[in-house]
């Protein structure tokens, strides 16, 4: 029993100030040449948090935050899990074209699962196909052979995380504004952590930029210690 870690890495640059914002946006629709030092940055330091405190986790990137080297080595470094965070899912076509572009790059070829950007409110850019059509991508899986293990859900109650199929429907979101008012302590995932295991999602641009996830990943990290509770993969 424990929690299993889900992270989103979202945006390329992050988006702690206007600048990280706007060369953000501009890799995410067109292209903008790759500054390696602060390529990902955001990440780099959520990864070496997580590797100082023995945390693993699976990390899905987008076609524009694929790793790069320096990335490609901290995950090996933690020993994490890498997969793909699907934009373009008009249909499995598209789905499947850029699953086979995002394979292509040298540091994902172990990628086996994959996830769903966005949750069916806003288009993310331009790439981006904003319905959540959860049932579409577990026939996809199927079909393509390769896994889809977490859905895009807000967790109410314990059983919520119940896993189907291989499947949990239901995350518990580290951004406060994604949880439910019936389940948004930390405390109360870990009780719940101590019976069965629970799917956390963190984005670490926000781990980054905002005190509050960061402060609340921290207290579950340390939570999770003084109770014994692994980090699953
Ligand atoms: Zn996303």
């Amino acid at each position: 029993m424990g929690l299993i870690l889900r992270v989103d890495v979202d945006k390329p640059y992050g988006h702690s100030n206007f600048f990280y914002k706007i060369i953000s946006k501009i890799s995410e629709d067109f292209w903008f040449p790759n500054i390696s030092f602060i390529y990902l940055f955001h990440l780099k330091c959520f990864l070496r948090y997580c590797n100082k405190n023995s945390v693993r986790g699976y990390f899905y990137h987008r076609m524009c935050t694929v790793p790069s080297l320096s990335i490609y080595n901290l995950l090996n470094k933690g020993n994490h899990k890498i997969g793909f965070h699907a934009e373009n899912t008009r249909s499995i076509e598209t789905f499947e074209r850029e699953l086979v572009k995002f394979k292509s790059n040298a540091y994902c070829k172990t990628c086996d699962s994959f996830t769903k950007h966005g949750s069916g409110t806003y288009k993310l850019g331009k790439h981006h196909y904003p319905p959540y059509e959860e049932n579409k991508y577990i026939d996809w899986a199927r079909r393509l052979q390769i896994k889809f293990p977490f859905g895009n859900g807000i967790a109410s109650n314990s059983n919520d995380f119940n896993i189907e199929n291989g499947f949990y429907k239901n995350m518990f979101w580290l951004e406060p504004e994604y949880r439910s008012e019936s389940l948004s302590l930390i405390e109360e995932i870990i009780e719940i952590a101590k019976h069965q295991d629970v799917p956390v999602l963190i984005h670490p641009c926000n781990f980054y930029t905002f005190k509050v996830v960061r402060k609340e990943f921290e207290k579950l990290v340390e939570l999770a210690k003084i109770n014994n509770i692994e980090w699953v993969i």
